[in-house]
């Protein structure tokens, strides 16, 4: 570990990042739909006995009331807070208008989560101002989307991230270089993304309060107390993140696909399988802490005819939600009274994220479910806890074996299943693939 003091490490003090996010996203969404709402403690989520809130009104904010804050509590804060149950498939519709209105307007951006973007401006600024670029944009998405949104512009990501906080709601703001150190010292550290609850509470009771005493301690101290952890805070404090912004369409998907030893049309076993791939999916998906807006299913026949269905779907990680998709996209796709060869599923459009719960139906149990599942997969392998339908009705070979699945155990770098079979690497493999795009391991495992 070599430490070296900020100003030897490289800078880049000439890039041109701005952070746009919208403000208090769902209940934005909810007061375009309802004007009325406008002004109120509104609330969305935290209904019932054990739901929590998913997004609140700054006028709820005010009385303490904050994401992720039981639904009780939060209505013994504020007993007259309006609560909503929430629409995920409206708020994600909206999500993807801004990403396109974005995506229209810019060469390189990163969709950070449901309702942030993270532009690369850098070398724009010759031909125009990017503060005046970033201010138009920010209007356009207002004036087509009727929904508020402020932004952040500087040297990179994370100090973008805290302009675009300091200057919400409806703000815009912009930190240049020299401006660094000004706008940074006097903030709070709990104002610098990424740190938790329990780091905060460490540096408070070093008495570390700002950002400014936090770039006076030693980065040996830092790593010493906090790990890699503390240094990448340390870093952080002091203006300094190289991290890039990576471009929308390389964002990954996840996805494995399975090759028969001998084609079947035995449907409880294929939809035992898609069952099993949707939840090794999601757990992964949940594991990076992210969301799928797009499933796709893909079936071979016997003819080597290929097919592929694909359906939008509000954000979510949740395995009832996508399994019962992956099950109606095969109904769709496959519309052929022949044998299958092949059966594949692929989430994408992933963002960073949290399930919103609270805003489906079943939410609240499922998630909890999920959760519980997790803990276990986590501490005892992938195969620990699996759904009931997989080891009530475990898929069989044609001699009877029971075929396996684990879908974190081998994994081949790439975006999709169609190029996969383009490369003959890939072909000349065994009879089970899967696809993880993300973690750029590779390898292959068959069904025995
Ligand atoms: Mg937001």
């Amino acid at each position: 570990m070599i430490f070296n003091h900020p100003y030897n490490q490289k800078m880049d003090k000439d890039r041109q990042i701005i952070h746009m996010d919208q403000d208090a996203f769902f209940v934005s969404v909810e007061i375009r739909k309802n004007p009325k709402l406008s002004g109120k403690p509104v609330i969305i989520g935290g209904g019932g006995d054990r739901g929590v809130v998913a997004s609140c009104s700054y006028e709820a904010r005010q009385y303490g009331i904050h994401a992720a804050m039981p639904g009780r509590t939060a209505k013994l804060l504020c007993p007259q807070a309006i609560f909503l149950k929430g629409d995920m498939e409206e708020y994600s519709k909206a999500s993807h208008d801004i990403t396109e209105i974005i995506a229209d307007k810019v060469p390189l951006f990163e969709k950070a989560s449901i309702d942030e973007h993270y532009i690369d401006m850098t070398g724009m600024d010759r031909f125009f101002g990017c503060m005046k670029f970033a201010s138009e944009l920010r209007q356009t998405v207002m004036k087509e989307m009727q929904l508020p949104i402020s932004f952040g512009l500087s040297i990179n990501k994370t100090v973008a991230k805290i302009a675009t906080n300091e200057s919400k709601p409806d703000g815009e703001r912009q930190v240049t270089f020299p401006e660094l150190r000004p706008f940074l010292d006097p903030l709070a550290i709990h104002k610098i993304p990424g740190i938790g609850h329990a780091t905060y509470k460490k540096l408070s009771e070093m008495g570390v309060r700002n950002i400014l005493t936090l770039t006076q301690i030693p980065q040996q101290l830092m790593f010493k107390i906090l790990g890699q952890h503390g240094l990448s805070l340390w870093q952080k404090a002091n203006g300094i993140d190289l991290s890039p912004v990576v471009p929308y369409r390389e964002r990954k998907s996840i996805g494995t696909q399975a090759t028969f030893e001998s084609d079947t049309m035995d449907m409880a076993k294929l939809k035992a399988i898609i069952t099993g791939m949707v939840s090794g999916l999601t757990f992964q998906l949940r594991n990076q802490k992210k969301l799928t807006a797009c499933i796709t299913v893909t079936v071979r026949y016997t003819n080597f005819e290929t097919v592929t269905q694909q359906e939008r779907i509000p954000y979510t990680s949740l395995d009832s939600f996508l399994i019962s998709k992956a099950h109606n996209l095969f109904d769709k796709v496959y519309s052929k009274r022949m044998l299958l060869r092949l059966v594949g599923v692929k989430l994408s459009h992933l963002v960073s994220g949290y399930e919103q719960i609270g805003l489906y139906n079943i939410a609240e149990e499922e998630y909890s479910l999920c959760q519980a599942m997790d803990k276990v997969r986590n501490s005892y392998g992938a195969e620990a806890v699996v759904k009931a339908c997989i080891v009530t009705q475990p898929p069989r070979d044609e001699k009877g074996k029971v075929i396996k699945y684990n879908p974190r155990k081998k994994k081949i770098l790439l975006e999709n299943i169609e190029e996969a079979e383009k490369d003959p690497e890939v072909r000349k493999r065994s009879k089970i693939r899967s696809f993880m795009s993300e973690k750029g391991t590779t390898g292959n495992k068959s069904y025995e």
